[in-house]
């Protein structure tokens, strides 16, 4: 733990983001000793799971430190459209003008930046923090382009874990005897928001189906809609290639 004393060290203003997945409760775990000295961030997308928010009021209890921050989801998806991974452009804004009509859609990658990352960042600058420390691993398919010792903007990244595999932290979390969320009986990592109808290769509609009927529903009927809009597009296409 030398170097992270030093990193540490450097610091006054020092967040720890948690999300609720495995990854960021490792991290967690593994900062203990230095845990009066860091804030503990979680950003409520406004859709989290009850089990993320008993999760998070737990770890509220047993940090010094933890600041919860309001996202936006419900308001981003009213104002931009239900999150899809393939965009149809007849759901886009100037789409549903031209044709007088149809649903609003907006890809998966703009609704977590506007529904929970860009708060969290936002908050960041406010509170004056200069060290961020996250439960970010290299081989996380999709991660921040950014590794742990980068400065940008006059905020420094510490990702303790990255080095780790997705079977190390399991292992490490049940030897410091952590609650590991019950989304990993079913799914490789932990969703975000309850009513998400993106972010396909998750799977989490078969997590909904097991124990939240009613988000399942609605996640059914919203991935309809992107089915019936994604439809139109593919006849057009499918002909297009085959010409
Ligand atoms: S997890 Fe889904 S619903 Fe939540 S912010 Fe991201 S894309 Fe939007």
């Amino acid at each position: 733990m030398k170097e992270i004393d030093a990193v540490i060290d450097r610091h006054e203003r020092i967040a720890l983001q948690l999300s609720g997945g495995k990854d960021s409760l490792a991290c967690l775990y593994l900062m203990k000793p230095y845990w009066n000295r860091i804030t503990v961030y979680w950003c409520n997308t406004g859709d989290a799971f009850p089990e993320t928010i008993s999760q998070m009021n737990r770890i509220r209890a047993e940090v010094p430190n933890f600041v919860e921050i309001q996202g936006k989801q419900p308001e981003t998806i009213s104002g931009h459209g239900i999150p899809t991974d393939i965009l149809p452009v007849s759901a886009t804004p100037m789409g549903i003008v031209g044709a007088g009509g149809g649903v609003l859609m907006q890809d998966r990658y703009s609704c977590c930046l506007r529904s929970f990352m860009l708060p969290m960042h936002e908050r960041m600058l406010a509170d004056g923090i200069t060290l961020v420390i996250r439960g970010q691993r290299n081989d996380d398919p999709l991660k921040a382009p950014i590794r742990s010792g980068t400065v940008d903007g006059g905020i420094e990244y510490l990702f303790p874990i990255e080095d780790w595999k997705a079977s190390k932290v399991l292992s490490y979390l049940g030897a410091v005897g952590a609650t590991i969320p019950r989304f990993y009986e079913v799914l490789d990592e932990a969703p975000d928001c309850m009513t998400c109808s993106a972010w396909w290769e998750k799977g989490a509609t078969k997590y909904l189906k097991r124990y939240h009927h009613d988000a399942y529903k609605e996640v059914q009927h919203r991935l309809d809609l992107i089915n019936r809009a994604v439809g139109q597009h593919i006849e057009h296409f499918n002909t297009e290639v085959t010409s």
